[in-house]
């Protein structure tokens, strides 16, 4: 079976005005098998971010290659990384980006209609991941009424609306109080383990690493194995 991702060899530099040229990743490679979590670690400003962008083809590396399911998509067209990323990839990020004006339900919703999906199907699954979450109570709130821990878990299942088989996550529990992180991380933990998702989980926490397959870290803009 074609790995779920290989990151070969990918280079990022940003330009901040001539001369100075920030060099973030330099030559980093990894693999993720399928049902493989790794845990990313690095410190704040070291590059998890743009790597985790670069994988979920929301941005392009300088040279280097991203192949998703063994398929490289450097030569893709956008719409082809588009779909690709919509049907294949679920991203977490930090702050949980929801919707404010739509609750929790239609938040999960959203990007299966935008796959494609009927209103009803939508529906359905949005409750069933909004419910395996503990959260079956909470599907008319919207954001604003909900705890950060309540909103992160949203976010979890608006990742996983599409049924991705890799899952990014850039400190997904990064936000919150450390006793809410733990069960939430818990949580999320949980979902992935349950339906097999290959993962690359940002977190700066090695508690939370721990728990993970296997832990890489990003140093000198390379990804080493801890
Ligand atoms: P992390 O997620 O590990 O905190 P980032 O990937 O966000 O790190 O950032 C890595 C480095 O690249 C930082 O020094 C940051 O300032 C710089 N950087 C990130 N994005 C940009 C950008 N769009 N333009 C210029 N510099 C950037």
């Amino acid at each position: 079976m074609s790995d779920v991702l290989n990151l070969s060899g990918i280079s990022k530099s940003y330009k901040r005005g001539e001369p100075t040229e920030v060099v973030v990743l330099s030559d980093a490679s990894i693999t993720l098998k399928a049902g493989e979590v790794v845990g990313l670690v690095a410190p704040s400003g070291a590059g998890k971010s743009t790597l985790l962008h670069i994988a979920g083809l929301l941005d392009t590396p300088d040279s280097g290659k991203v192949s998703i399911f063994g398929q490289d998509q450097s030569g893709k067209s956008d719409r082809k990384r588009t779909r690709t990323r919509r049907q294949d990839v679920g991203f977490i990020y930090q702050f949980h980006h929801l919707l404010q004006e739509f609750s929790a339900q239609e938040n999960v919703m959203l990007p299966q209609l935008a796959n494609g999906v009927s209103k009803a199907d939508a529906v359905v699954r949005a409750q069933l991941l909004l419910g395996k979450i503990g959260l079956q109570d909470r599907l008319t709130h919207r954001p604003a009424e909900l705890s950060g821990g309540e909103q992160q878990r949203v976010a979890f299942c608006r990742a996983l609306a599409n049924e991705p088989k890799l899952l990014l996550a850039d400190e997904p529990t990064g936000n919150l109080d450390p006793a809410t992180s733990d069960t939430v991380f818990d949580a999320l933990m949980g979902m992935v383990r349950d339906t097999g998702l290959s993962a690359l989980i940002a977190t700066h926490n090695m508690e939370l690493a721990q728990r993970m397959d296997r832990i890489v870290r990003l140093e000198n803009g390379k990804l080493i194995e801890v």
